[in-house]
């Protein structure tokens, strides 16, 4: 375990000191063999082999003469090869370096937003260790989540491929001043204002637009409704007239349904959803990004928040709700798509949300569906994403064991990941990160 940490980092060390660029060059086609391949668009090959071109996917079979003269062969025939995973729900920029006496959210909201970013480099190598090499993420400061990913797609930085939102959209605080005028940053109260937030996003470069239909986060669970519909159907409009997609996050049942009925592609959390909503996102096709294992990790991660043992209760409480809705919605129809809602020490167990899946009543299969495919196409990425197939991006993982027979073995056995053609992370033994 301690050899592999150290292959780990010297392959990090080698990549950074010679760009994506030069590798290349020197091996432009790669061919990698797998023992199983679950291609992601329903098939399963024996003894695959992957070629892969630059950063994308040239053919996929089982032919060793498919093989051109000169590749790199990369041999992972005991491993089996899944697409790499989407993470539709994350707050990369949300740091804590653990520091003895200081908690999470008073740290970050202490330190200057694009320091965050800078050190939250930790939390894009835990979740490609996972498997995750793609991300929306829903919510940051200073528009650093624009800076990350667009430090990612030039390769100064290593990391998922990210699909963010700047800002989300929220009404002002309790505690602003009344009359006074309304910052931007995301604050939006009424229909023009929360038209003029949601431009202002997509302005900044965001690729979503997010927002906070309820109240609910961290230790509070509470959902109470925050944007109407009228305020909602502003933002989903404005998003939609600029070829935008919309997530609205709500805690409870009330924002969810005004979610749904104003067009948002995907509804986060929404715990406690009727069953009229429930068969309106059946009808519409709406994404469910139920974050279950979310609550778990502040419940289990307690201590470092300072959150007190009735807070872990009634976090416990609303896991079981959600995990109740959850079902529900899968047993009518609704499409899920895997969300972690990490945040701090929570990247690296991005996954853990398909073990929820499966308790849901889906099938690994299911599952790992809602972690490839499904979340390629709320992303607007299906031709792209979320499959081993020709013409796609070369973001493949392998993993020990039979996925379609264990959830488990996604969720703890990841042992390399390829990236856009390059890998981002191979020879990893330990189970787990923490
Ligand atoms: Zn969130």
């Amino acid at each position: 375990m301690r050899l592999a940490r150290i292959s780990v980092s010297l392959f990090l060390c080698v990549n950074a000191l010679f760009p994506c660029l030069q590798s290349r060059a020197a091996s432009p086609v790669k061919a990698i063999r797998f023992g199983k391949l679950v291609d992601g668009a329903g098939k399963v090959l024996t003894n695959a082999i992957v070629i892969v071109e630059g950063d994308r996917i040239k053919s996929v079979n089982t032919n060793n003469s498919s093989i051109p003269r000169g590749a790199e062969v990369i041999d992972l025939s005991s491993y089996t090869g899944i697409p790499g995973l989407i993470d539709v729900h994350t707050h990369m920029t949300y740091y804590w370096d653990r520091a003895p006496g200081t908690r999470p959210w008073a740290q970050l909201g202490a330190r200057a937003p694009a320091m965050s970013m800078f050190l939250a480099q930790e939390n894009l190598r835990k979740t490609l260790e996972a498997g995750v090499t793609t991300v929306r993420n829903l919510h940051a400061a200073e528009y650093t989540d624009i800076a990350m990913r667009d430090l990612i797609n030039i390769g100064a930085m290593t990391g998922p491929r990210m699909f963010v939102s700047g800002y989300g959209l929220h009404v002002a605080s309790p505690t602003s001043r009344a009359g006074a005028p309304t910052p931007s940053k995301g604050q939006a109260n009424g229909v023009d204002e929360v038209a003029r937030a949601a431009r202002e996003q997509i302005t900044a470069g965001a690729d979503w637009v997010k927002m906070f239909g309820s109240t609910g986060s961290a230790q509070d669970v509470s959902g109470n409704q925050t944007y109407s519909f009228e305020e909602m159907k502003a933002a989903v409009d404005t998003a939609h007239s600029l070829g935008k997609r919309m997530a609205i996050h709500s805690y409870g049942p009330g924002g969810a349904r005004d979610a749904v009925r104003a067009g948002a592609e995907s509804v986060e959390h929404a715990t406690d959803m009727d069953d009229e909503t429930i068969s309106e996102m059946v009808r519409r096709k709406t994404f469910y990004v139920p974050t279950i294992d979310h609550n778990r990790y502040y419940a289990e991660y307690r201590d470092q928040f300072g959150y007190g043992p009735e807070v872990a209760e009634r976090l416990k409480a609303y896991v079981e709700r959600n995990l109740e809705t959850a079902r529900r919605a899968f047993k009518a129809g609704v499409r899920f798509a895997m969300g972690s809602d990490a945040v701090f020490t929570m990247f690296g167990q991005n996954t853990r949300e398909l073990g929820w899946f499966v308790r849901a009543g889906m099938t690994p299969e299911q599952a790992l569906a809602a972690a490839t495919t499904n979340g390629a196409a709320l992303l607007g990425m299906e031709k792209s994403l979320g499959a081993v197939l020709p013409g796609y991006y070369a973001d493949i993982v392998a993993v020990d064991g039979d996925p379609l027979a264990d959830i488990n073995v996604v969720i703890n056995n990841v042992r390399w990941v390829m990236k856009g053609g390059a890998v981002v992370i191979q020879n990893r033994t330990a189970s787990k990160s923490h």
